[in-house]
């Protein structure tokens, strides 16, 4: 299985999709997902190409964890969430529908299910949620 970059993630990497940025660093991007399961739902991804965790490299992979857990902190904060839940999905029978590495951060609150995929977000609302997020990284 090979990498193509054609993929919606490298196209919001190369600025060619629009997407609500919350953060990057020299190796990592993180935005909000479009589809959001939980108020604050983001996406974490590498800079430089990756299937997904079966072809990333140990730095890819650690960069991107370093990169979750702070947005994990933000989005505990953004939301008063209780905990967090990330997912990770590889090829299709893993549950992958986007072939660029990602890791899904959720924030979550006590007795409250994850809302079913694949129900596009209001932007009004995204926005808003993203800039909670920006502001919680600040602080
Ligand atoms: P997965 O590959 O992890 O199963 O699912 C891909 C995730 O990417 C889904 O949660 C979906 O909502 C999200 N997604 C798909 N297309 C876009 C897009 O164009 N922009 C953003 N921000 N998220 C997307």
């Amino acid at each position: 299985m090979s990498y193509d970059s054609n993929n919606i993630f490298a196209k919001i990497l190369r600025g060619e999709i629009p997407s609500f940025k919350l953060y990057e660093d020299d190796w990592t991007f993180a935005f909000m997902d479009i589809m959001p399961r939980a108020d604050g739902h983001l996406l974490v991804i590498p800079k430089e190409p990756a299937r997904n965790m079966l072809d990333a490299s140990p730095a890819q992979l650690a960069n991107c964890m370093a990169t979750v857990q702070k947005l994990s902190h933000a989005v505990m904060e953004a939301f008063g969430a209780d905990g967090v839940t990330l997912q990770q999905f590889n090829e299709e029978a893993g549950g992958q529908e986007v072939y660029h590495l990602h890791f899904h951060v959720l924030p979550r609150h006590d007795d409250v299910a994850l809302r079913p995929p694949g129900k596009m977000a209001d932007m009004d609302v995204l926005k808003r949620n993203a800039d909670k997020i920006i502001a919680a990284l600040k602080d």
